[in-house]
């Protein structure tokens, strides 16, 4: 019976995949004696070498005299010092780049970074014109669903799809034709490698991006979560860029640190005391001790030892499995189509025709016991309907390879039941 504000409201709506996760959650709590298999988690697999390089570097946190200046003092809202240094020079090391501490912040994940920026830059001006906050590739991370105030700043433009019919595979590209970025535009959000596709836009792609936003001063603000060198979860060559109106923005949360929420933005100093001034007024600043197990970690060499060596083979071999068994079992008169895996800890399939909606899609898997994502969830601020959104499902990588194995033939079976019924 609380009177909620119009923010109070929007914000206590759950967004995107986080509905969906309520019927998961209840799905499994009921489960009894059934087994699921369980392909909708985006919580990352708990490697134990990557475990380890953790736990490690928080024994010689304890044990050092850093300990208490860590723990039982406030810091500055920018970050944690030694982790800025750490990060400074470890990125002017490997891409040949001018950093100080001043391109650098860190944020208690990068989801508040998100968040920051897309109420920063977008939503209402000054002159109570609005902003918008462009997603220039739909699908997109469903997370940027609830990051602005101003629903009806969020815009999404819908990708141009390459085909390879005979081979069942594609894969999206942002539609230059359509794109519009230009005094309208408070700020542009992209996730590179893509969480739900596992896309990687090529380097012609993001420059062209960040050209268009250029003449308008709208920075763009690049999700690397998944992105070298750590967590590196990209399967395909990628040059990560920065510079100018480009924010690039690191996440600890897939490099095996989800819990101690650290993200870190690197940028003009400009822009980062835009989103500094954010974050001191929202939350004074980042908690401390995960950046100092970080700063242990980036400094000595080993997080981006373990993403290229670990992390990424890991989760690169978990596609190998996935695809041979769709290549295997899925019925080949049936038009499905694979994004092609180049990065992040997804698949995404697309089902053309598919005669009944993901969700039902979604429902009749879990009667295999096999659980996915529908993929509707995925189209954050995409406003006109399009019929290719309710034709996808997200799979996730984080199972084992015989659960992938088995799942993906269940999955061949409920499609080819599905399409004959057509
Ligand atoms: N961006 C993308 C593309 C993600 O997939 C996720 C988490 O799944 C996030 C951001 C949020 O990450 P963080 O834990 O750093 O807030």
């Amino acid at each position: 019976d609380y009177n909620l504000s119009h923010f109070g409201t929007q914000m206590s709506e759950l967004t995107g995949v986080r509905a969906i996760m309520k019927d998961i959650i209840e799905t499994l709590r009921q489960a009894g004696e059934r087994e699921f298999i369980n392909l909708s988690a985006g919580n990352p697999v708990i490697i134990p070498e990557v475990e380890k390089l953790w736990r490690d570097c928080t024994a010689e946190l304890l044990a050092s005299s850093e300990y208490g200046e860590v723990v039982c003092r406030y810091g500055s809202s920018q970050g944690y010092a030694p982790l800025i240094e750490a990060i400074v020079k470890d990125f002017n090391q490997r891409y040949g780049l001018n950093l100080s501490d001043r391109n650098i912040l860190i944020t208690p994940g990068s989801q508040a970074l998100y968040f920051y920026a897309a109420n920063a830059f977008g939503g209402y001006a000054e002159d109570g014109s609005l902003k918008e906050i462009v997603l220039p590739l739909s699908p997109e991370y469903t997370g940027y669903g609830g990051v602005s105030l101003f629903k009806e700043a969020l815009r999404a433009y819908k990708p141009t799809l390459d085909i390879d019919e005979n081979g069942h595979r594609f894969k999206y590209r942002p539609d230059f034709s359509q794109l519009a970025i230009n005094e309208q535009t408070g700020c542009v959000i992209l996730s590179r490698p893509c969480n739900p596709t596992g896309n990687v836009i090529s380097d012609e792609e993001l420059n062209k991006i960040t050209e268009l936003a250029k003449p308008a001063h709208v920075p763009v603000i690049l999700d690397a979560a998944y992105s070298p060198p750590y967590p590196g979860l990209n399967f395909t060559e990628m040059t990560p860029q920065f510079g100018e109106n480009l924010l690039h923005c690191l996440s600890l949360s897939k490099a095996g640190l989800p819990g101690e929420r650290i993200g870190v933005a690197i940028g003009e100093p400009e822009l980062i005391e835009v989103l500094e001034s954010f974050q001191t007024n929202l939350c004074i600043h980042s908690p401390r001790y995960g950046q100092a197990i970080a700063a242990r970690a980036i400094a000595s060499g080993q997080l981006g030892h373990i993403a290229e060596n670990v992390i990424r083979p890991h989760y690169q071999s978990k596609f190998a499995v996935l695809e041979e068994t769709l290549d295997a079992y899925m019925p080949k008169t049936v038009p499905w189509f694979l994004h092609r895996g180049e990065g992040a800890i997804f698949s995404w399939l697309w089902l053309k025709d598919l005669p009944l909606s993901d969700w039902d899609l979604y429902q009749e898997l879990k009667q295999q016991d096999v659980i996915v994502v529908p993929g509707s969830t995925f189209f954050p601020g995409l406003k006109e309907e399009w019929q290719h959104k309710h034709q996808c499902i997200r799979i996730s990588l984080t199972a084992t390879n015989e659960e992938i194995a088995t799942a993906m033939q269940r999955l061949a079976k409920v499609v080819e039941k599905v399409y004959q019924g057509s």
